[in-house]
């Protein structure tokens, strides 16, 4: 399901939150007319049941029903009144909670100056089977001060209440609130002035008017609405961000492995430039980092370093004699002689060809001469060649200057001047 983007979500709540509430409070009105007819099987109620002499007519005509009462003394209070049942059905009566006014469209005629009473009677849980249909209910009351001619007289629900007399007929404690859940009747009555009067009624219609939603309901679901709006949107932001963060972890593990994978990659091409294949020792480019190193130790150190160039004598003739394999199972046993004999501060490094170069760290050209003798020797009497004997000749010279280039051109015309003097021999520059 692909849930509302928040941005659009929200405001869109908001809005419809702002225009319901203002809707409820200015509109949504619900109205339930009733027209009075002779559908309505409207009766009157009088002081005849106390025992009262007031004469009730009632005329139901077409769009109205007619009460004329002519009040008489007795021993009880004088009255009549127009009953109108609110439901055909028994025990089915209308819910009036949800409507906030009653509008009557009545004509009041009287001479004598009194009030109408409009009842309300809702069905009574505690009642006794004994009681009247009208006994079985309870009162809620409501006072008109009738105007004269035709007029539309609106009560508020909530105002109406519970009198005295119907209370005093009610054992004590009581429940003494005005209820409205099933209300049986509509009455409408005669006032409680005592004077003797003659008093006629007209009722056309009557109206209940409420809210299709009440403001409490209203809030509430619009609570719940943003409550679970709020819930939902967390959990999902709270699984989205989880996948999110998994899939990154899981990339993050991808991206390291093939680092690790490129940094080996990168060691490995790194030291395969620096190192001679054939005979795995550094190359030239290898050697050249160790001689910066070297240069600025000199410089600021001024710690001595001397370099040994070798170069094996006569190689074009074993590898034309013997073949180049040969010459090259002279040059790899060569190094690893030489590789076996120097220190572990030395570096050695194929310069070219058959030509060698060892680099010795804190060494006067005197210790390295003496090293240079030590490795023609070894040379000379190690078995390199199963086929031929091999010697090498030497150029030993120290470094004086930062001068790299002058120091090898020394290390290699004493060399040159070995080669001359016959081979196999070490020579100073
Ligand atoms: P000298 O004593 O004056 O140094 O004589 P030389 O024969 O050693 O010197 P020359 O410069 O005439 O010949 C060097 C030979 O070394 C020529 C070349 O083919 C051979 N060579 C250079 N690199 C390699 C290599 O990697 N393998 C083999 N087998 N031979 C090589
Ligand atoms: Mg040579
Ligand atoms: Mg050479």
């Amino acid at each position: 399901m692909r849930i509302l983007r928040q941005e659009i979500y929200y405001p869109l709540l908001v809005l419809v939150t702002l225009s319901l509430m203002l809707w409820q409070l200015l509109g949504m009105n619900h109205y339930l007319h009733v027209p009075v007819n002779q559908s309505l099987k409207v009766s009157t109620l009088n002081d005849d049941i106390n025992g009262g002499k007031s004469l009730a007519t009632l005329t139901i005509n077409q769009d109205n029903a007619h009460l004329n009462c002519q009040t008489a003394q007795s021993a009880t209070f004088p009255f009549c009144s127009m009953l109108i049942p609110l439901s055909q059905q028994p025990d089915q009566y209308p819910d009036l909670r949800k409507f906030h006014s009653i509008v009557l469209d009545m004509v009041v005629h009287n001479p004598q100056r009194d009030t109408i009473l409009v009842y309300l009677l809702n069905s009574e849980q505690n009642a006794t089977p004994a009681e009247s249909a009208i006994g079985q209910t309870r009162a809620n009351l409501q006072t008109i001060n009738p105007s004269s001619g035709r007029s539309e007289y609106t009560l508020a629900m909530n105002r109406f209440y519970v009198p005295s007399w119907w209370i005093f007929s009610k054992p004590y404690g009581i429940d003494t609130n005005a209820k409205m859940d099933q209300v049986k009747y509509l009455q409408i009555a005669t006032g409680d002035s005592y004077q003797l009067k003659n008093v006629d009624i007209k009722l056309y219609s009557f109206t209940f008017i409420g809210k299709w939603i009440a403001a409490k309901d209203l809030y509430l679901g619009l609570l719940f609405i943003w409550i679970t709006s709020i819930i939902g949107h967390s959990i999902f932001l709270t699984l989205s961000l989880r996948k999110k963060y998994l899939s990154s972890k899981i990339k993050a593990a991808e991206l390291d492995r093939i680092n690790n994978f490129l940094s080996i990659e990168r060691d490995k091409f790194e030291s395969m430039a620096k190192t001679d294949p054939l005979t795995k020792v550094f190359n030239r480019a290898g050697l050249s980092s160790v001689l910066s190193e070297l240069i600025s130790q000199f410089s600021t150190l001024s710690q001595p370093a001397s370099l040994v160039m070798f170069d094996i004598d006569l190689f074009k003739r074993i590898n034309d004699t013997y073949g180049h394999d040969e010459g090259d199972k002279v040059l790899i046993n060569l190094t690893a002689l030489v590789s076996s004999k120097i220190r572990e501060q030395d570096v050695l490094a194929r310069w070219g060809g058959e030509e060698f170069v060892v680099v010795c760290r804190n060494t006067d050209i005197t210790g390295a001469a003496i090293f240079a003798e030590h490795l023609r020797a070894s040379i000379e009497h190690e078995l390199l060649s199963r086929l031929c004997s091999v010697t090498c000749s030497f150029g030993v010279a120290q470094l004086h200057s930062a001068n790299v280039d002058t120091w090898f051109k020394r290390a290699d015309e004493a060399l040159y001047r070995a080669k001359s003097q016959g081979r196999n021999q070490v020579e100073q520059g």
